[in-house]
């Protein structure tokens, strides 16, 4: 047996000498020590030793026991060791490098403009009013004097999820429900999403967002509207600007206007942006319509009301030059972080 032994010592020894790595050391530890290894085989063989020897022979095995282990783990440490100085270095630091940066996270600049048109609009006496994005029929057409031959009824504007349940096509959903629930003096806004089933153009989209105002009173007058629309965009825009209207056809006005304002680049002397007229087209606006009043309850006899439409994405991109209405709705942080001073 002694024979044995020298004959593993001297075999363990060569090998310890050839292993790289951790793991060969690890093989090795499985090897030599474990359940089915040679130390356990001679453990086995101590039985058929006569009692004298086997005292002898046990202190023997165990010693060599001891021995295996603390080689192999002082084996392990030198091979740590080197494998952690190979990595540091395979990986060059650079301590001149930046640090990364990180970003705190902030409004989407669309509702950071929602947000401005309201704080302006609520200054001036507007509430402001929310409902659901998917409604009836009745209340994003019908009520608003839409009738049921009206080109933005057909399908290709309109996203119906059942004949009479649709997405809202703007946010006039809004002012039909608050007319019927209360009465005047109403002084509203309707902030919201729209959806329009539409080709995605850099110039329009499936949904965005929409300011709406709604002030119906006694005596209310086209010259209420226009002063308070002219306040709201100059100072939207931080800037004199002028308002022009040209009469247009919304079913639920009448009369009917879109509204431009002179030119924010050129002041009206014509460029690029405003394609050489010096305006911009910036709302839809009008005279409550009196069936809209009636729908709503209301006596026309006895009140007026004027009421106007505006995207928020149109305002922003005016304020900023955004040319394509896309880059709002693609997430990319490059483009957002821009807008850090909005
Ligand atoms: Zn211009």
């Amino acid at each position: 047996m002694d024979q044995n032994i020298r004959f593993l010592r001297d075999n363990f020894s060569k090998e310890l000498q050839a292993a790289k790595t951790c793991q060969d050391l690890e093989n090795m530890r499985v090897r030599y020590l474990g359940k089915k290894g040679p130390v356990q085989e001679l453990m086995k063989e101590l039985k058929s030793a006569t009692p004298e020897m086997r005292r002898d022979l046990g202190k023997e095995i165990n010693d060599l026991k001891e021995e295996l282990t603390k080689s192999l783990e002082d084996a392990a440490k030198t091979v740590a060791d080197q494998e952690l100085e190979v990595q540091l270095a395979a990986e060059v630091l650079d301590v001149s490098l930046p640090g990364r940066r990180y970003f705190a996270g902030r409004k989407h600049p669309v509702t950071e403009t929602m947000d401005e048109i309201l704080e302006i609009l609520m200054e001036m006496g507007f509430s402001a009013q929310v409902g659901p994005d998917i409604d009836t029929d009745y209340y994003n057409f019908e009520a608003l004097n839409f009738s049921a031959d009206h080109p933005a009824r057909d399908m290709q504007d309109t996203f119906y999820i059942s004949p009479n349940v649709l997405l809202r096509t703007h946010t006039s959903n809004i002012q039909a429900r608050v007319m019927e629930q209360h009465k005047p003096p109403i002084r509203i806004i309707t902030p919201g999403k729209a959806y329009r089933n539409e080709t995605i153009t850099a110039r329009s989209h499936v949904f965005f967002h929409q300011v709406e105002g709604l002030y119906i009173d006694k005596g209310v007058t086209f010259g209420d509207l226009l002063a308070t629309l002219k306040e709201l965009f100059c100072k939207l825009f931080h800037a004199e600007i002028q308002l022009r209207c040209r009469p247009s056809y919304f079913p639920f006005v009448e009369p009917g206007m879109e509204v431009d304002i002179s030119c924010l680049n050129c002041e009206g002397h014509g460029c690029q942006l405003c394609k050489h007229s010096g305006w911009l087209e910036v709302a839809g606006a009008g005279l409550v319509h009196p069936e809209v009043l009636k729908n709503g309850d209301i006596d026309p006899e006895v009140y007026s009301g004027y009421a106007w439409g505006m995207g928020v994405e149109r305002i922003l991109m005016l304020k900023r030059g955004i040319k394509d209405i896309r880059l709002l709705t693609e997430n990319d942080m490059r483009f957002l972080r821009q807008f850090s001073d909005v």
